[in-house]
Formats: structure tokens, sequence, C-alpha cells
């Protein structure tokens, strides 16, 4: 299993009820897919957008999605 290291974009999404929220979606560094955009930004809401790229990371390899601080 090899690591894959993404970088975290914060950014403002709008939710089902048209309001403004904060939100992230991870980019993988590797190839540039990116996930879904996940309100809050909060650990979880990280740990969320890393899980959901496994699915839109065109290799589809079984890797380890990491927070690149760099
Ligand atoms: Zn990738």
């Amino acid at each position: 299993m090899a690591v894959v290291w993404c970088d975290i974009h914060q950014i403002v999404s709008t939710n089902d009820d048209g309001y403004d929220v904060d939100s992230v979606y991870a980019e993988c560094k590797k190839c540039g897919a990116k996930s879904d955009e996940i309100w809050g930004t909060s650990e979880t809401s990280i740990n969320r957008a890393l899980m959901n790229l496994k699915e839109s990371c065109p290799k589809k390899e079984n890797n380890f999605y990491k927070e690149s601080k760099f």
C-alpha cells in the first residue's frame, strides 16, 4: 500500500438550503484527481475528503491518501 500525498483545499460551498458553508476537497498530487466537496473543515471532513478521493483517483489503486503539509 503506497502513500499518496494530497493537497487539501479550503473552499466555500453551498449546502442544500442555499447557505454558504466552509468546505474542503482533496486533490491527488500524483494524478490531479479531485474529491467531492465535503462540507466542514474539521479533521473529520478532511478525512472524508481523503476517503472520497479514493473513488475519483483514476488509478483505482488501493493507496493510502494523506494530507500533504507542504
Ligand atoms: Zn491519484
